[in-house]
């Protein structure tokens, strides 16, 4: 199982041949679920425990399986309907499936909240149940939701933006994208940390996605555009939790998260463009890409490409 987590690792770190590349996110926040703030790829041992765990929900549930009767047999488990537990020691497998009970209660999942028996029914029950099948997926991102409870708050994954964009952002709440003092701290030697749009600040991944000079400029235009009044940034957390609790109306606040994240992406870019190509973007620039990009996003990504070119150049939040 390490061995398999080894080579999801360097995929995702971009293969073995990129042995000192900077790891820029902690694994376990990678497999996090999305719902408590991860990436939400989901840890192989996770999903092996919810694969175990299904073989306890089958050998109650399938009582004529000639391999439950193997294992009744073996384990003397034939009407004790609470014992999962092997009793022959060299019956290894079963062992090791029957060890899932108390693993699970090791990360305070109670057997009892996955499967339990129905006195009045006569029948076992489980809320990982649905159509009569059990949900391996259920269980595991349950499980992972306990395993890692790291919490920094909800983040919307939305459709229409593309993945790449959404893990760039994802990153850049947790200060972890290539900026100067990020790259500094990780040991990479450079001739300045300052940011090279205003020169007068250091250049973290918040200064220039939310407190430099051009990035307000900027998001003042955004504003402007969208028709709200101007708001000043100070960290890209504080642009994500604006967005994701703005307005009544879903559809405009998908829009509207839609395009602060173009923002946020084409400010990306605009310091890349200028660091590596010495290309100087202007806000004005910059506000021009993020409205093409985010009409092409809610165009042809969204559920409803229904904006108009036309409505969206004059009042983009239109729904
Ligand atoms: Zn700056």
């Amino acid at each position: 199982m390490k061995k398999l987590e080894k080579v999801r690792r360097q995929f995702i770190w971009g293969g073995p041949a990129c042995k000192n590349k900077i790891k820029w996110v902690a694994w376990d926040k990678i497999t996090t679920p999305r719902v408590v703030g991860g990436l939400g790829i989901g840890s192989i041992r996770s999903l092996n425990l919810a694969l175990l765990t299904k073989w306890l929900w089958r050998l109650k549930n399938e009582p004529n399986s000639f391999w439950v009767q193997i294992i009744n047999g073996l384990h003397k488990l034939v009407g004790v309907n609470n014992r999962f537990g092997a009793k022959n020691p060299w019956s290894s497998v079963w062992h090791n499936i029957a060890k899932s009970i108390k693993k699970l209660e090791q990360i305070n999942i109670p057997f009892g909240n996955v499967m339990h028996y129905e006195e009045s029914s006569s029948t076992w029950v489980s809320p990982f149940v649905s159509d009569g099948q059990f949900c391996v997926a259920a269980l595991r991102d349950r499980i992972e939701r306990a395993s890692f409870p790291v919490c920094d708050g909800i983040f919307p994954w939305i459709k229409s933006i593309p993945l790449k964009v959404l893990g760039f952002i994802w990153r850049a709440k947790q200060n972890r994208i290539p900026s100067a003092d990020a790259l500094k701290t990780r040991g990479v030697s450079l001739e300045s940390t300052v940011c090279g749009a205003c020169n007068s600040a250091e250049e973290t991944g918040d200064h220039i996605l939310a407190t430099c000079s051009l990035a307000r400029e900027v998001f003042r235009l955004i504003f402007h555009w969208c028709g709200l009044p101007e708001m000043d940034f100070h960290s890209v957390l504080d642009i994500i939790k604006f967005a994701s609790t703005w307005g009544n109306c879903p559809k405009k606040r998908c829009k509207l998260i839609t395009i602060l994240y173009g923002t946020v992406w084409c400010l990306w870019i605009a310091r890349n463009e200028r660091i590596f190509k010495k290309i100087v973007m202007k806000a004005e620039r910059i506000v021009a890409d993020v409205k093409s990009m985010s009409y092409v996003w809610i165009k042809h990504r969204g559920e409803n490409g229904s904006l108009d070119w036309r409505v969206g150049n004059f009042s983009p939040l239109f729904c």
